[in-house]
């Protein structure tokens, strides 16, 4: 992990506009300004992604970070 900024456990960083989104409590889903991510949870926090995180994919191929490999 890099890059990760201190943030409480009901804390996430959108990465699109790198605001910071707190859900206060389970049932309270916050959606960012720019609506690229959601999250609610509060201290069980659930990150929904509303647009696709080009930091998660970074260019790969979708089944690149499923573990799976093809074997020759
Ligand atoms: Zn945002």
């Amino acid at each position: 992990m890099k890059d990760k900024p201190d943030l409480e456990a009901n804390q996430a960083v959108c990465f699109n506009c790198k605001k910071v989104l707190t859900s206060k409590d389970q049932y309270d889903m916050v959606v960012c300004s720019c609506g690229a991510i959601a999250i609610d949870g509060g201290c069980n926090l659930r990150i929904i992604e509303l647009i696709e995180n080009p930091a998660r994919t970074g260019g790969l191929s979708p089944s690149a970070d499923s573990g799976f490999m093809i074997k020759f």
